[in-house]
């Protein structure tokens, strides 16, 4: 961590700021307890924060467990990832009114400033690659997600850093974590180890602005290096790894690997690691009607490659089996998305691990046609 722009904030200072965002008029966003998970939702004090909580995640497995030393954000990431705020589950995108006049088309008028004017608090190092690459898949070509746009444009984003790894993450083997970057305004490290406090590193000038508000004092060296301990050690922890490297390659060339039939025959089709994945973007749209045909709607809604539905086209669906599915879709996140936004699609943060109802887990399913390409390599059986 460079030790400019560098502070140490006490735990009630982190209530400081999230009153200081609410006076700028943002909503402030951060994970908070429901039922027995850990999700996101509009949260307006530190009390309402998972204190004291960690969870224990394997494939198929989240439990909530707690802790004794009052840690604020001693868990990885839950079933809701940021996306649900910069690209929402359902939106409204035009209204149809008939009249004697013909048909008039309203666009949705945009949600009012405040509606969407976000600060995301405790956006961790993987959920930030996640942002940064669904900001080149509605902002980076030629046709642009306005919707998206507007309210990215605006986001306060407060990183923080992770120190407690979970099961089913694997950020460091695909180099997106656990420590915060770039793509913040503030990043937090938490350092619960006989005192408690946290050190703020000032990514913006409107995070600096922010920081201004706080009761704090310049960290020194050795406060920042005992967070800078923890984050090095949840390194070494995450509970899984993928290989990163020529996984465009090596999926192409096993398009017929008898693994798909494996995977295919407990793959329930359900898309539930496509609606928790962060960086999975697909959408339809619906329109409804009321019952006298004079009002019509066209909504946005998230859509999923896992339904046979999503690749209808004139009589039939592209991809009929949930092995022509899953291979679809493992196939997307690791090899085409490099020809489509020139990164991989995957940032390792475990949830379609952990959220898979049969503990389907991908870093499990690529390991294995890795082995082969492996062992393939030399014999002319790849095609290198
Ligand atoms: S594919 Fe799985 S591990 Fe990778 S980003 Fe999506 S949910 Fe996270
Ligand atoms: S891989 Fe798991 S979560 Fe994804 S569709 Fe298949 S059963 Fe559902």
């Amino acid at each position: 961590m460079s030790t400019q722009r560098l502070y140490r904030i006490e735990p009630d200072a982190l209530n400081e700021l999230i009153q200081s965002l609410r006076k700028q008029n943002y909503t402030v966003i951060g994970p908070t307890q429901r039922g027995a998970a850990i999700e996101l939702d509009e949260i307006t004090s530190t009390s309402q924060l998972p204190i004291g909580k960690t969870d224990e995640q394997a494939p198929a497995h989240y439990r909530l467990k707690d802790r004794t030393d009052g840690a604020f954000f001693a868990f990885s990431a839950g079933p809701h990832s940021w996306k649900r705020y910069l690209f929402p589950p359902v939106l409204k995108l035009f209204t149809s009114r008939k009249n004697a006049d013909g048909v008039h088309i309203a666009e949705e008028p945009p949600a009012t400033e405040k509606e969407e004017l976000y600060a995301l608090l405790g956006v961790r190092s993987c959920d930030l690659s996640a942002i940064q690459i669904q900001d080149k898949v509605f902002t980076g070509g030629a046709y642009q997600d306005t919707a998206y746009q507007r309210v990215r444009s605006k986001v306060f984003i407060i990183a923080v850093n992770c120190v407690h790894a979970g099961g089913t993450c694997f950020c460091s083997s695909v180099r997106t974590g656990p420590r915060a970057r770039v793509g913040f305004d503030l990043a937090l490290s938490e350092v619960v180890d006989g005192e408690h406090y946290f050190i703020v590193e000032v990514g913006t000038d409107r995070g600096e602005k922010i920081v201004e508000t706080l009761t704090r004092r310049p960290a020194e060296d050795a406060e920042v290096e005992k967070a800078d301990h923890l984050i090095r050690a949840a390194a070494q922890l995450t509970g899984r790894s993928l290989e990163p490297d020529n996984t465009r390659e090596i999926l192409y060339q096993n398009t017929e690997h008898p693994r798909w039939d494996v995977v295919a025959a407990r793959c329930l089709s359900c898309a539930n690691c496509t609606m928790v994945c962060p960086t999975c973007f697909c959408a339809t749209v619906e329109d409804t009607t009321d019952l006298a045909g004079s009002e019509a709607h066209r909504i946005r809604k998230w859509d999923s490659c896992f339904t046979l539905d999503f690749s209808y086209i004139h009589g039939g669906s592209v991809r009929p089996s949930s092995r022509a599915r899953y291979r679809h879709w493992i196939t997307h996140k690791l090899a085409s998305w490099v020809d489509q936004f020139g990164t991989i699609g995957c940032v390792g943060c475990g949830r379609c691990i952990t959220w898979c109802p049969v503990g389907i887990d991908i870093t499990e399913e690529f390991r294995v046609i890795r082995e082969t390409y492996l062992m393939n390599r030399g014999t002319g059986l790849n095609k290198e």
